[in-house]
């Protein structure tokens, strides 16, 4: 047969003649760059449900150590042959995978913990919808819930669905803790004074003879300190001959106060705390402080009754009075850039973690095209994204109360503006 296939091979090239070859489907610029990003998309949705298989896998790997501990152990019958199953079985799972022992157990317990707490996050991150960094903390988030109350998990569960299938790891955590916080049974002071009884120093070494500092602390406290630290920055690198960069100012400032070895330039600093008019006349609500979240009603009290070095913003339709200003003024005033970075504690574009207060204070539609500059027009937005803004094709608008940012490809996505 080998002298006679000629015709068999003219059926193999039949389909590549040059009619098949002289229509080509040339993409059009718009369609590359749609498919590349169709493919990392896909790509991110088969990491997601890996990871999730993983650690399903792992879970069960330990609940079935458990079961059967004569696996691992010479003597399944003693009393600890549980617990010297599932270690054995953690060690086995971290060798077969590279990975810590510690990171095993977590997988594996937070695993559990969706599943059992969180199905609707966990059924969205097997559909391949949430990163597993957001699943994780999630699952981490939930844990900081009352271990005994199922009502609890599934509101919880109920409101961080929505927010796991959008938002970045960084801001999911941010709101999941917000979540938290409004959930808890337990009063927040109370809360909030076990957790003080925490607060330590840590010193961890890392590599090339550098080192991490670290302060556990009541975060009405270490924001001072933040502010301090970075007020004493902003005066140091003004000069004209100053070469290091914020980064590194702000190290060597924190250094000298700590060693007493040099003093830092004196300035005049406060921290806004955004408190619910009914917060200050004794009601429980918790208020907000400057670049760090929620604190405790008592703390907001005792931080707007006196110190100095705190600025107070009440929430009440009344202060939207101050809020609201002449349109012909274009640099916001103090107090308004003030309000708008404690309303938007990031950066306004989406996904970014840069704080807003090393953040412009933008105008969504430009004050050169009568956008006004009051509240609803104001947001804080860093320097790359400024940049973004006024370069590419990337749309910036209001829609009714949320700020839609619509890509040069086609998907909007709205700005989480976090609630009060
Ligand atoms: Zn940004």
């Amino acid at each position: 047969m080998s002298g006679s296939g000629s015709s068999l091979l003219d059926d193999v090239n039949a389909p590549f003649d040059d009619h098949w070859y002289s229509d080509p489907w040339i993409p059009t610029s718009d369609e590359v760059i749609g498919l590349g990003l169709d493919a990392a998309e896909e790509a991110s949705v088969r990491l997601g449900r890996d990871a999730a298989a993983q650690m399903s896998a792992i879970r069960q790997v330990l609940v079935d150590a458990a079961r059967y501990p004569e696996v691992y152990v010479h003597d399944a019958s003693a009393k600890d042959a549980v617990d010297f199953a599932v270690r054995g079985a953690v060690f086995d799972l971290a060798t077969r995978l590279q990975m810590s022992e510690t990171t095993v157990r977590n997988l594996g317990y937070q695993a559990e913990i969706l599943i059992t707490r969180l199905p609707g996050v966990w059924q969205a991150f097997r559909d391949g919808m949430v990163p597993v960094g957001t699943a994780r903390t999630a699952a981490e988030v939930v844990t900081t819930l009352p271990d005994d109350d199922p009502t609890l998990w599934a509101a919880f569960d109920a409101d961080v669905t929505p927010l796991a299938t959008t938002l970045n790891p960084a801001r999911f955590r941010d709101r999941a803790r917000r979540i938290r916080e409004r959930l808890h049974p337990r009063p927040v002071a109370e809360r909030h004074a076990d957790a003080a009884t925490e607060r330590r120093v840590q010193i961890e070494h890392g590599p090339d003879g550098m080192s991490w500092l670290t302060v556990y602390a009541p975060s009405h406290i270490l924001q001072r300190v933040r502010v301090r630290i970075d007020a004493a920055t902003d005066k140091i690198a003004a000069a004209e001959d100053e070469t290091r960069t914020r980064d590194q100012i702000r190290a060597d400032v924190a250094t000298d106060i700590l060693l007493g070895t040099a003093t830092p330039p004196s300035t005049q600093v406060s921290v806004g705390v955004l408190v619910p008019v009914q917060t200050l006349l004794g009601g429980n609500q918790p208020a907000t402080l400057e670049g760090v979240g929620p604190i405790p009603a008592d703390t907001a009290r005792e931080l707007c009754a006196g110190a100095p070095s705190f600025f107070r913003l009440l929430t009440h339709p009344v202060s939207g009075a101050i809020l609201t200003l002449d349109r012909t003024k274009y640099r916001p005033p103090k107090d308004l850039q003030r309000w708008v970075r404690i309303r938007d504690p990031l950066c306004t574009a989406p996904g970014c973690g840069r704080r807003s207060a090393d953040c412009d204070i933008d105008h969504t539609l430009d004050a050169a095209r009568d956008g006004p500059t009051n509240d609803t027009n104001l947001g804080p937005m860093c320097e790359p994204h400024h940049r973004v803004k006024h370069r590419t094709k990337w749309d910036i608008r209001w829609i009714t109360d949320r700020r839609m940012w619509t890509s040069p490809t086609g998907p909007s996505y709205d700005v989480d503006t976090p609630p009060f």
